[in-house]
């Protein structure tokens, strides 16, 4: 199986913790050469130097993906330093989301559109035109449990993860003629600061409807995006992979805490 991306590089958002530096790790393993941006740039040069230790070239760029002109100029560094991005994965991500009745949810469905949706958008955007002129590209979207029948009391969240389960699904069709795949990959609940809050309640409620009865580690998620960034797997496109287990998503568990 075809698992090398030594000559290829990477962007991924959100790669200062979590899901997103063992992803950024996991490409670098395997000979990427990778970006690593975050909001917060304490982590994203923390990360960088963790990962250039594995021999690869690197770059922390702190932006925040909601910000076009931030992410232009994040691209257009990223492509002086490291060559033109080959593989982009769009990770970043927020949690803040709550009840439709308890929220004031304007801010909520703002926040969780602009990281989401928008924030892939301004990546996609900013990456496109090189992908399309090589003929060949590399687009990686982190949906959610969240997206496989909702998730009750957090519809802000919901929302900003089926949007981008909608940009997947359409920039595949249209972006596939150039060569360029667009597939998603829905995490459950993983081992990060996510559920890090979580009560003893919740997280017995989650893994009760978990037929492999623990959270997900973030290397589980990050080996399948991997294989989503490789050449191994380049007839697939415009698909949302799973990696929860089997997770039965939980409509109201917020109400039991
Ligand atoms: P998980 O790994 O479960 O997805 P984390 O909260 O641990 O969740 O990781 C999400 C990452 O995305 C964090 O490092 C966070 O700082 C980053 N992030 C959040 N918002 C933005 C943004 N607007 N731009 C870039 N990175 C962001």
């Amino acid at each position: 199986m075809q698992l090398d991306l030594t000559g290829k590089t990477a962007l991924v958002t959100g790669s200062g913790r979590g899901m997103g530096k063992a992803t950024a790790t996991e490409l670098a393993e395997n000979g990427a050469d990778v970006v690593i941006n975050d909001i917060d740039d304490e982590v994203a040069e923390e990360t960088a130097t963790e990962i250039a230790e594995l021999g690869v070239d690197t770059v922390g760029l702190p932006a925040d993906v909601s910000d076009e002109a931030a992410v232009e100029a994040m691209v257009e560094t990223a492509t002086e330093e490291l060559g033109q991005i080959d593989i982009l994965v769009n990770n970043a991500g927020v949690g803040d989301a709550g009840p439709f009745l308890d929220e004031q949810y304007d801010d909520t469905f703002d926040l969780n559109l602009d990281v989401h949706l928008y924030g892939a958008l301004n990546c996609t955007r900013a990456v496109v035109d090189g992908m399309v002129e090589e003929g060949y590209g590399k687009i990686v979207n982190f949906t959610s449990i969240h997206t496989k029948n909702g998730v009750g009391m957090s519809p802000a969240y919901d929302v900003g993860k089926y949007s981008l389960l909608g940009l997947t699904k359409s920039l595949a069709l249209e972006l596939g003629r150039e060569g360029v795949r667009v597939n998603a990959v829905a995490p459950g609940w993983a081992n990060t600061r996510m559920v890090e809050g979580f009560s003893d309640a919740v997280t017995e409620q989650i893994l009760d409807n978990n037929p492999l009865g623990r959270f997900a580690e973030p290397e589980d998620v990050a080996q399948v995006v991997a294989f989503l960034a490789a050449p191994a797997s380049d007839y697939v496109n415009g698909h949302e992979l799973r990696v929860d287990g089997g997770q039965v998503p939980i409509d109201s568990w917020r109400l039991d805490t």
